[in-house]
């Protein structure tokens, strides 16, 4: 599957990883919108938040609990957001589910 985030979980496109395990992987986005901008993606292609169904919705439950230590690993000690865009009106690009995490400095009430 021509999918980059796919190409990334596996390995045949390099990422600066902060966490990775059997079933999700968090890198650094490579274009930061703030002083730490990590990412968290199942390593299943998910399409988006709004492809999650009973079936599938385990890797998201566990993506969550890992998301404090991913935040912790990256260096955010002061608070985060978390963001996930799901389709053409939210301007997602990439189309593997993949949570966005924000934080390392005070953040402006909209950004991503
Ligand atoms: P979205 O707009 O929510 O689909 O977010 C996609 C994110 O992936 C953007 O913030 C991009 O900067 C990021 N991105 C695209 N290509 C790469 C890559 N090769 N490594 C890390 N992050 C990437
Ligand atoms: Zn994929």
């Amino acid at each position: 599957m021509d999918c980059l985030f796919c190409k990334i979980a596996s390995g045949v496109i390099p990422s600066k990883k902060v966490y990775e395990d059997d079933e999700i992987l968090s890198f650094y986005d490579i274009n930061p919108e703030c002083k730490i901008h990590v990412l968290v993606i199942p390593k299943t292609h998910i399409e988006s938040a709004d492809a999650i169904t009973k079936e599938n919705s385990m890797v998201v439950a566990h993506i969550f609990e890992a998301i404090p230590k991913i935040a912790k690993l990256a260096g955010i000690t002061n608070g985060y957001r978390v963001i996930t865009n799901a389709g053409p009106d939210s301007c997602q690009s990439v189309m593997h589910l993949h949570f966005h995490i924000l934080g390392g400095e005070k953040l402006p009430e909209h950004i991503k």
